[in-house]
């Protein structure tokens, strides 16, 4: 699937410690690919990937903490700002007015379904809503629409099947205002394929309805053709929001993703199976992180780089240049670390580090710490910022003094030296690096 797909190219990213603009590009070209295949239109395609492109090759990428981390967390925000950013909620007049509700879209995609769904959220939101059967070409569709009605305890409108769509839909929007309901969804007759007779029918509703929602319902499993669908409904009809269903059953993902890059409407809600319960809002971001299948990684990074102190950052980098580093700034490196807790696990992925990561994750746990603490300040400061000055009585004295055995300091000189190394290997880790790319 396409998630499957972009995890593998991000799994490759993450595994590099450095990346460069070629890296970046055969990366993106695999994103590229795997939306072409999930069935994303090209040319959205074409223009997501340029946009990631401009921002990841970039210095502050490039130089991040965790570059690859950055551009996968690039490609996440370029996703979200796709799917339109922000939730888009469905319109509703003031309860003590009548909202009329028009569904529409082709045969099979989930109109009467998602009508009845749809009553009972808004049921469940303190409306009266009434279901009105306007497809009157099947027999079955009205008996559908009032088994479903019942289920939900929703009043079915219906006048049989020998009156024009648009005299059934007057009437129920008569009969509603007389009975105080405020909300009257619509379920209109779709057809196999767009068809003149169909956007006849709908339109001769709008005509003489105040038809304030038209909600376009699309078979995700049907990718662009959906997406071809919604803008043929928006250029005949005018669309005012999209309801993507079966999404329980795409495995591949580009309706979602281009609906509102093409049509320039927003998807209000997503059909996530049979059962009246499966319909729920749409948000862009949470789609987005599904879509990446993430979700935790991106909360890491986000925690990274609230977390890291840039100044103190910086400074210690300079020591590090100057071979300056000692026992205080171990502390305090320790402390940072402690600070972004679970950032040890995103730095594990990175290659040649797994084992190490191990030791540190057990030398910032809670009781070491305190007495990596207690052996520290029992240094004097010339031994703090000059380790090599440690010798076997040295180190006696710093044991006594700080209550613990002398094969305990040996251990903490023997990490601090590690860590000291695995810094001078790279530079960018643990917070000691060059700008970490605050803005992406
Ligand atoms: P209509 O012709 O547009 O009115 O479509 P229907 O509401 O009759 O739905 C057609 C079929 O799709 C039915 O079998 C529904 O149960 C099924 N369906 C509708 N929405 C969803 C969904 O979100 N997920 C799944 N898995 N099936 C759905
Ligand atoms: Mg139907």
């Amino acid at each position: 699937s396409l998630s499957d797909k972009l995890q593998n190219v991000f799994k490759n990213l993450r595994g590099k410690g450095r990346l460069s603009e070629a890296d970046v590009k055969a990366s993106l070209k695999e994103v590229k690919m795997a939306l072409l295949e999930a069935d994303v239109s090209f040319k959205v395609v074409k223009q997501f990937i340029k946009s990631v492109e401009e921002r990841a090759i970039g210095a502050d990428v490039m130089n991040s903490l965790t570059p690859g981390q950055q551009v996968v967390k690039i490609v996440h925000e370029e996703l979200i700002s796709l799917m339109g950013s922000e939730t888009t909620e469905l319109k509703l007049k003031n309860p003590s007015d009548v909202t009329v509700l028009m569904m529409m879209g082709l045969q099979g995609a989930g109109k009467t379904t998602t009508a009845a769904k749809l009553a009972g959220k808004l049921k469940s939101k303190g409306r009266k809503v009434l279901l009105v059967a306007c497809d009157v070409y099947r027999p079955a569709a009205i008996k559908q629409l009032q088994v479903n009605g019942e289920k939900q305890g929703v009043e079915v409108f219906t006048m049989g099947e020998n009156q024009k769509p648009v005299n059934i839909a007057k009437g129920a929007y008569e009969y509603a205002r007389k009975n105080n309901f405020n909300v009257v969804i619509l379920d209109t007759a779709g057809r196999l394929h767009v068809d003149e007779d169909m956007m006849e029918e709908l339109q001769q509703i709008k005509e003489n309805l105040h038809v304030d929602q038209a909600l376009l319902t699309v078979d995700a499993m049907t990718g662009q053709d959906a997406v071809n669908v919604a803008t043929v409904f928006n250029d005949k009809i005018g669309i005012d929001g999209v309801i993507l269903t079966k999404l329980d059953g795409d495995t591949r993902g580009g309706a979602a993703l281009s609906v509102k890059a093409v049509t320039g409407k927003p998807i209000l809600y997503i059909g996530m199976g049979e059962k009246l319960s499966d319909l729920e809002q749409f948000y862009p971001d949470r789609m987005a992180s599904r879509i990446l299948g993430m979700g935790d990684v991106l909360t890491l990074i986000e925690k990274a780089q609230e977390t890291v102190d840039e100044e103190k950052a910086k400074a210690m980098t300079q020591k590090l240049k100057k071979a300056q580093f000692g026992f205080d700034d171990y502390l305090e490196s320790m402390n940072q670390m402690k600070k972004m807790g679970g950032l040890s696990s995103v730095l594990a992925m990175m290659p040649g580090l797994g084992s190490q990561m191990k030791d540190i994750e057990n030398a910032i746990d809670e009781k070491k710490m305190a007495r990596t603490e207690a052996i520290i300040l029992s240094m004097t400061p010339k031994e703090r910022s000059n380790p090599e000055i440690l010798n076997p009585s040295r180190k006696h004295r710093i044991a006594r003094g700080a209550g613990v055995d002398i094969a305990e300091v040996n251990r903490l000189v023997k990490q601090f030296e590690q860590m000291r190394k695995m810094m001078k290997q790279m530079p960018g880790m643990m917070g000691m690096g060059g700008k970490r790319g605050k803005k992406g």
